[in-house]
């Protein structure tokens, strides 16, 4: 699932139609505001939720620099000070925060990421250690040495997915 790798991988002509109702190869370029990037389509039971192109169109601007933020990207959510504008594309959260990139020179540090720009529009919120570490191997492939102690230890807490892990 979200979000994506952005690993290196040739695209190939295997394609599917996604849960949107268009037809779309597993990984392809997205261009938004004028930057092309590649991208790999999260697939769970044979299923994807969106295409390429309607990716594409949920892409939007940081509020603070105006260069795109596309879906799988991580965010940052900044309150504005008195002295600055906001545009018109930005994108506001909640609490007077808006949806920020985390480009190196424009989030204040990489330790502001606040969550990830999700489908169809929207901040997911950061992954709990558990859930990232799912999404960094893929279910249900998790290595045990990827997942913290404290998680391993809790699955009273953390459910279902923990116990399929650890528990066979
Ligand atoms: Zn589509
Ligand atoms: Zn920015």
């Amino acid at each position: 699932m979200w979000p994506f790798d952005k690993q290196k991988m040739p695209i190939s002509d295997f394609t599917l139609t996604a849960e949107c109702g268009h037809e779309t190869k597993v990984r392809d370029e997205v261009t938004a505001h004028g930057v092309t990037i590649t991208t790999t389509i999260p697939i769970k039971d044979g299923k994807t939720d969106y295409c390429h192109r309607c990716l594409e169109t949920m892409s939007i601007h940081c509020a603070w620099c105006g260069r795109p933020i596309f879906v799988g990207d991580p965010v940052t959510l900044y309150v504005s000070t008195d002295d600055y504008a906001i545009p018109d594309y930005a994108v506001k959260h909640e609490d007077d925060a808006y949806v920020g990139c985390l480009r190196g020179d424009c989030a204040e540090t990489g330790a502001d990421r606040a969550g990830f720009w999700y489908p169809p529009g929207q901040v997911k919120l950061d992954l709990s250690p558990l859930e990232a570490a799912i999404e960094k191997s893929g279910l249900p492939l998790v290595k045990k040495e990827d997942v913290p102690e404290e998680t391993a230890n809790n699955c009273e807490t953390f459910g279902d997915a923990c116990k399929r892990i650890f528990k066979g």
